[in-house]
């Protein structure tokens, strides 16, 4: 095992196994991450189904590592949740979706809502509300232009603690999504006591659509007519060309997000899109 000296360097053992070296060097690097903002937030457009106009946005992080260039979340959130990181971060990407949007306000460009994913333990931790009302009050942004997005299994992990942050951001004006919809155990009947604004269902589903599963299909127009008829706004993530589309308007979502309308990009490049006022 590694051991820390005083000054609180890893010392390295020779029998450590190369996997254990290289994730005590990936904590490592990450830390250094964050003290030295090598962190950024991509946007990616959600479009209206019918008119496919921007409605809003989706902040997404990357990592600028020093030698590797831009690194995916999925390949360090993982080790963020589980020494402890993911706090600080998800802080800094709060704050950081609330600063930008007030630069765009100050820029007059038309803001809209722009999403920020929430982890479990950063939706489990007490203090959530003290940061969102600190960051608010900092960046003077109306509530309502933030939007949380919390992933089906996070909301059903405490249902009756979930509840109780809801509401309380509820009261706020957020804007609550579940993410990830249609991957977990809960049914929408159950999603019921939350009180939330919209479900995304999952890309995976929206994937199935194009390799004609009748599955998918049932279970994409079953989402969409129940989350309607508890007054849901739906989005899709990941549609990526004209055939899910179709689908997806026929059947009535009212948001699509994916790469067939807008990859996730940089600040000032949906800034542009912003100011021109369609993704291209
Ligand atoms: P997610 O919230 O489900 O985000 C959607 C993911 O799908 C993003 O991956 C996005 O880039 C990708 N995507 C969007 N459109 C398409 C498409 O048309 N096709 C395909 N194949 N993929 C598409 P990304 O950016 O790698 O993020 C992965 C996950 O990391 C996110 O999944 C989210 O759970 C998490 N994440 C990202 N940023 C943050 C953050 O700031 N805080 C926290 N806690 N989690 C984050
Ligand atoms: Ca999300
Ligand atoms: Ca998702
Ligand atoms: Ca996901």
């Amino acid at each position: 095992r590694a051991k820390r000296n005083d000054s609180g360097f890893m010392l390295f053992n020779s029998s450590m196994d190369s996997h254990t070296k290289m994730q005590l060097q990936l904590e490592s690097e990450l830390r250094v991450a964050l003290a030295e903002h090598q962190f950024e937030l991509y946007y990616q457009a959600k479009v209206a189904t019918a008119s496919e106009q921007i409605v809003g946005c989706e902040a997404l992080i990357r990592w600028h590592h020093p030698t590797k260039g831009l690194i995916e979340p999925d390949k360090f959130l993982e080790v963020l949740e589980s020494i402890g990181l993911i706090l600080p971060v998800g802080a800094w990407s709060l704050r950081e979706v609330c600063e930008q949007m007030r630069q765009w306000r100050e820029q007059g460009l038309p803001v809209q809502r722009v999403g920020v994913n929430l982890s479990m333990r950063q939706f489990l931790q007490p203090d959530l509300l003290v940061l969102i009302d600190q960051v608010l009050v900092e960046t003077q942004i109306p509530a309502d232009l933030l939007e949380l997005e919390i992933t089906e299994s996070v909301a059903m992990s405490n249902a009756n603690l979930t509840i109780d942050t809801l509401i309380a951001l509820k009261q706020r004006g957020i804007y609550i999504s579940i993410d990830d919809f249609g991957t977990g155990y809960s049914s929408l009947s159950y999603l019921k006591r939350f009180p939330i604004d919209a479900v995304k269902i999952d890309r995976s589903f929206i994937q199935d659509l194009e390799h004609e599963s009748d599955d998918a299909a049932a279970i994409v127009t079953a989402t969409i007519r129940l989350a309607h008829a508890m007054n849901l706004s739906v989005v899709a993530e990941g549609v990526e060309n004209a055939l899910q589309r179709d689908f997806l308007m026929k059947y009535g979502c009212d948001v699509l997000q994916g790469y067939y309308y807008s990859k996730p990009v940089s600040a000032d490049e949906f800034a542009t899109m912003l100011m021109r006022g369609h993704y291209h």
